[in-house]
């Protein structure tokens, strides 16, 4: 039997493939908002939006009359035919958003608009008949949504911490900000302020959101053609970060997510950020509507352009035409060991230098040598020998002595025990089989052990900074640090009490120049510290130890491999990484007989 679905089963169903989580709901009120032509927003969130979303703005506000078809399916004010999607001005235009979040939450929307007497406020929860009632107020609308998923404890359950809802929210918040900088914004979380955003320049408004300290790291862009307008603006190669934190693409003033363009301006930044980092951007891109599908998906992140191909281009040149007019010089050294490069049968060769042979009757102003020709190549080896300076000598020397066999000799009777291989192994026996160990992930064992332990037992000992280090974390990830606040101390961090942003002390374990890094990761890794299972503690736990551990390419003399080897096998669990990857592998005297066909 087939039954016509009542309209508010209807509207959940449709609200799945809008709202996910209150960042979506917060995203659709926002929409409005900017929709009714107000200059002002407000923003109000409890508990990351799972409590309360309220939106204040003072746009054109909602008629009596109107009231009722605000939350009503497919009614918007905004198209009428379907050709209208193709001259598109506002946000929204599938007039569903009111509609499903009053399906799933408790929604009343305060309104007047600026030629009526009064107000009207309508409350609406799940099937119940809604309610109209009149108001005082002043001209413009207040949404309020409470309660996300009441009636739906499934969809509930699947939301995450208040801090991770936050942080959700505060993206979708700074997406929309960064294309509306001439309208002013607050945002509050739990009736504190965090973001208060006065009318700027896009430039402003991104330094507002994310720091003063971006000021300067602006790299503009800018191209006009028939095709496309861009604007806007790359960060320099020298902020590109492990995260893919500030990655923004906007397309007639909406937000978007684009593989396609995102790989245009990677190739634009090719040779200039190390791999594994991410160049950071805010690119504003026009484009006729009438080659712009942006109905291609519910949640509108996701646009279809009519000449990918050309945009890319355009998109690519002009990135890389801005990096090169405004002399963003390559960086050379990615922090990367070099010897890591050299391959390792040169690394206990003694460096070869050239051979110098200078012409010292070579006068470049001489007639005769108008041509320039036969004594360039004695002029160029001058500029590059080192000359007989002792010094230099030694220095060169001093790296591959490290592994060469010389040195090897001199330590014999440590080396029975345990020696370094390729600088990334401690090889040692144990009982009648021989024990490679990984020396990073050992270090990373220890450090994990020892860290929980000191989170979960002990407090942990502090040493204060010489010069408190200021993280120059943005808002949204000073609020998530905030959070952690607790725990970080108990393991030896040290915060201003005004400002977490300020660190006073680190723990002992931590060398202070890492100290601003395992931080930014952990406020970075939030969301998959909950996705992982792991506890938050542990989590925090492996990515210090990680970060602070040695690393592959470390020299480390007898004694340290003697002690890291003790360390480990100290541990409750030497057999695995933090994040379960084997730490030694054992060979056999079997194994070895097999090599040799025995
Ligand atoms: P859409 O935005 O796609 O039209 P919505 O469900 O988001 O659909 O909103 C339905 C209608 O309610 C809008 O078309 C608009 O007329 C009205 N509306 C919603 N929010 C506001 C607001 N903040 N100010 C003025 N009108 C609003
Ligand atoms: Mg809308």
């Amino acid at each position: 039997m087939i039954k016509r679905l009542e309209a508010h089963v209807a509207n959940q169903i449709a609200a799945g493939e809008v709202v996910q989580r209150p960042s979506s709901a917060l995203k659709e009120l926002l929409e409005n908002a900017v929709d009714s032509g107000a200059d002002k927003i407000e923003v109000h969130l409890n508990d990351g939006g799972k409590q309360l979303i309220r939106v204040v703005d003072n746009g054109q506000g909602i008629s009596r009359e109107d009231l009722p078809l605000s939350i009503e399916r497919h009614a918007t004010s905004k198209l009428t035919t379907a050709d209208d999607l193709f001259r598109l001005q506002t946000k929204g235009f599938r007039g569903e958003a009111l509609a499903s979040i009053a399906s799933i939450a408790q929604v009343r929307i305060q309104s007047k608009t600026a030629s009526a007497e009064d107000g009207y406020a309508l409350s609406a929860q799940g099937s119940d008949p809604i309610d109209i009632q009149p108001v005082s107020s002043v001209p413009g609308t207040v949404v309020t949504v409470q309660h996300l998923f009441y009636n739906i404890p499934a969809r509930r359950q699947f939301l995450k911490s208040a801090t991770v809802e936050l942080k959700h929210c505060l993206d979708e918040f700074h997406r929309l900000v960064l294309v509306h900088p001439d309208i002013a914004f607050v945002l509050h979380h739990q009736n504190e302020v965090l973001f208060q955003l006065p009318k700027a320049t896009v430039k402003q408004r991104i330094t507002q959101v994310f720091g003063q300290k971006y000021a300067e790291k602006l790299v503009p862009i800018s191209e006009q053609t028939p095709l496309v307008g861009i604007s806007g603006f790359v960060l320099k190669p020298d902020m590109a970060k492990k995260s893919r934190g500030m990655q923004y693409f906007f397309v007639n003033d909406r937000f978007i997510k684009s593989g396609f363009l995102h790989h245009a301006v990677l190739q634009a930044f090719e040779g200039l950020v190390a791999s594994g980092t991410h160049p950071g951007y805010f690119i504003y891109l026009q484009v006729d509507p009438a080659r712009l599908d942006v109905n291609i998906h519910p949640t509108k992140t996701e646009v279809k352009f009519d000449d990918e191909q050309g945009i890319y281009a355009i998109l690519r040149s002009a990135v890389k035409h801005s990096l090169g007019q405004f002399q963003v010089a390559p960086i050379l050294d990615f922090d990367k060991d070099p010897n890591l490069d050299t391959p390792y049968a040169y690394q206990s060769k003694n460096p070869v230098y050239p051979k110098i042979e200078v012409d010292r009757n070579f006068n470049p102003f001489n007639e005769q040598n108008t041509a320039f020709k036969p004594k360039q190549t004695a002029q160029w080896e001058t500029l590059y020998s080192f000359g007989d300076d002792p010094q230099r000598e030694s220095l060169a020397h001093f790296e591959s002595r490290q592994t060469s066999l010389e040195g090897w000799e001199a330590e014999t009777q440590s080396a029975f025990t345990s020696f370094q291989w390729e600088k990334k192994y401690i090889i040692t026996k144990h009982q009648s089989a021989l024990l490679v160990i990984h020396q990073s992930r050992a270090h990373q064992r220890v450090l994990y052990e020892r860290l929980l332990a000191q989170m979960t037992i002990e407090k942990a000992g502090s040493q204060t900074l010489l010069f408190p280090l200021t993280l120059g974390l943005g808002v949204a990830q000073k609020t998530v640090l905030a959070t952690m606040r607790g725990d970080l101390q108990a393991i030896g961090f040290e915060f201003d009490a005004d400002s977490i942003d300020c660190v006073l002390g680190i723990p002992i374990d931590v060398q202070p120049q890492d100290a601003a890094q395992v931080l930014i990761q952990l406020v970075d890794d939030l969301e998959s510290i909950e996705n992982t299972g792991f506890s938050p503690v542990d989590r925090m736990a492996q990515l210090m130890s990680k970060t602070m551990s040695i690393t592959t390419g470390k020299v480390l003399s007898s004694d340290e491999q003697l002690g890291l080897i003790n360390d480990l096998f100290s541990c409750k669990e030497p057999d695995f990484s933090p994040d379960r990857k084997p730490v030694f592998v054992t060979i056999t005297a079997e194994d070895i007989l097999k090599k040799f066909n025995l």
